[in-house]
């Protein structure tokens, strides 16, 4: 059924190589009052604490301090102390050295944050990286995971017992981040629109150091903090129950390639598809306004750019999955595009090399910036920025819709996100001379995109200069119950809030 060569996949891997749906950061918060003692310290002992401890003086704190953040653009913020634990114990110590020393506490996960959120300035970083212990029970259908599980981690640990989970697109990028967030998952539309839903249980430290165990029946305000908060809890996640779904026996993708003139009449012919019953539940459709890696050198940066839509199903059968993907190689969008590779057949673990590969262009150490929609004309949005993808300062900047989400509030969580469809748009460049021209390109972004806004995604907003954005992204109720739960669990405000929030 797959007849397209190899070639047509490394094809399909050069075009979305160029994609990523990640960010950077330079938002310098509050300074605590800190000991000079531990300002200062190369040689600090954190009492009871058996990981690693890096002071201000440690020889290598630069290069612990920049590898908290995975992209280049390392924030100008500098912490006191950075912990990397081993185990909860080690979590409550330190927590509880920061208390004692007047520190601030910050989390890092997976280090994918686009702002760098775990960096701050003359805080104690806790580093969570090194637990990653995954624990499935097959009989439930339930995982277990520490926080610094990663995303291929956890979709190899589940596939293994024949189970699946919507993970991050990236095979690095961090569980504990991705979903405290939300999470825009592979196979989204089957399983809930973003993973956090996914989320049955959590253990929860707070700032006075109890341990808590978290789900719809305990601690249920913590429950619904955890699932949506993104990067600014009041406490420290250990561990995170997730409900797992069947493993899909058959992985389609179709792709179709478009000059950016003919993106209007592509995003009808696509909104008349996936109006058929069941494409909406179950195709996962991502496009992308992105420059072409294979125009001809001499093509003026303007006229590189196309339209890239690529429709996914997961399904138990390949015929079944070819069925549904039939619906987009009898449309006209065959006709339409200038390339189109169909009914392409792949393990679930591939995709990642596939269609977002981090070891080409987007993957490298590049500097990052990154702002959103959620919407319900995803299509009119991708329109309204056509011309803004060909003004793009840097070949590698694009923006990425995402179809079929159809997000709704919910009583038992924070997630605040509505509508059918993700719009993001990411700065991606080389070179910090080259910084104002990507976050000038990001910000005008703003503007053409908010008009159709039914809201924001945590993870992907670009809060550093704009901390208000961390606030659009709640309803109104749901921000001010986060900022009364923040009260009431760390009334001294030992744990970080969002970036220029304090
Ligand atoms: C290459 C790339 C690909 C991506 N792909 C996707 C994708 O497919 N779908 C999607 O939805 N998003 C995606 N993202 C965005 C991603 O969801 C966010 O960047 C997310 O914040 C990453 O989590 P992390 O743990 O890696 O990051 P970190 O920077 O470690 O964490 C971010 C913040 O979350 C909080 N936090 C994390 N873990 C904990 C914890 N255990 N306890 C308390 N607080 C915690 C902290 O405030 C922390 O500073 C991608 C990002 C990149 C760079």
């Amino acid at each position: 059924m797959n007849d397209y060569p190899q070639s047509r996949r490394s094809l399909v891997r050069d075009f979305l190589a160029m994609t990523a749906l990640g960010a950077i950061g330079s938002l310098r918060s509050a300074r605590a009052a800190v000991s000079e003692d531990v300002l200062g310290g190369a040689d600090i002992t954190v009492p009871d604490f058996k990981g690693r401890v890096i002071g201000r003086g440690s020889d290598n704190y630069e290069l612990w301090r920049q590898s908290m953040v995975w992209h280049d653009s390392k924030p100008d913020r500098y912490p006191a102390v950075i912990v990397r634990a081993t185990d909860r114990e080690d979590v409550r110590a330190a927590i509880a050295y920061a208390r004692r020393n007047g520190m601030k506490v910050s989390v890092r996960s997976g280090g994918h944050n686009s702002t760098g959120s775990s960096l701050r300035d003359d805080s104690l970083v806790i580093d969570l990286s090194a637990l990653t212990e995954i624990r499935i029970d097959a009989h439930n259908g339930i995982a277990s995971i520490e926080p610094g599980v990663r995303s291929s981690q956890l979709l190899y640990a589940a596939q293994k017992k024949g189970f699946s989970f919507p993970v991050p697109h990236c095979d690095s990028v961090g569980m504990s981040g991705f979903l405290m967030g939300g999470g825009i998952g592979w196979n989204y539309p089957q399983h809930g629109g973003v993973s956090t839903f996914s989320i049955v249980g959590a253990e929860v430290i707070t700032a006075e150091g109890e341990i808590l165990e978290v789900s719809a029946t305990q601690n249920p305000d913590l429950y619904w903090t955890v699932r949506g908060v993104g990067p600014g809890f009041f406490g420290v996640v250990t561990r995170l129950d997730l409900s797992l779904y069947p493993h899909p026996d058959a992985v389609l993708a179709s792709s179709y390639i478009f000059r950016l003139d003919d993106l209007q009449e592509a995003v009808k012919i696509l909104d008349k598809i996936r109006k058929t019953p069941g494409v909406h539940e179950r195709v996962e459709v991502l496009g992308v306004l992105m420059e072409n890696p294979h125009a001809p050198a001499e093509l003026p940066p303007r006229e590189r750019k196309i339209f890239f839509l690529t429709a996914f199903a997961f399904e138990e059968s390949e015929a079944a999955a070819e069925k549904i993907l039939r619906l987009f190689a009898d449309s006209p969008l065959r006709e339409l595009a200038v390339q189109h590779m169909e009914f392409q057949s792949y393990d679930f673990g591939d995709l990642y090399a596939a269609y977002f590969s981090l070891e080409d262009s987007a993957g490298r150490m590049a500097r990052y910036a990154v702002d959103n929609v959620f919407t319900d004309r995803g299509s009119d949005v991708l329109v309204a920025l056509a011309e803004h993808v060909r003004d793009a300062p840097a070949k590698d900047c694009h923006i990425l819709a995402v179809w079929g989400m159809k997000l709704a509030r919910r009583a038992d969580a924070c997630f605040s996100g509505l509508g059918d469809c993700y719009v993001g748009c990411y700065a991606i460049w080389d070179g910090e001379e080259n910084d104002r021209s990507n976050f000038d390109w990001l910000r005008g972004a703003i503007p053409k995109m908010d008009p159709y806004a039914t809201g924001h995604y945590v993870n992907e907003v670009e809060g550093r200069g704009n901390p208000q954005r961390y606030r659009q992204c709640y309803s109104s109720a749901n921000w001010n119950r986060l900022e009364k739960l923040r009260a009431d669990y760390d009334p001294q405000g030992v744990f970080h809030s969002y970036l220029g929030h304090s």
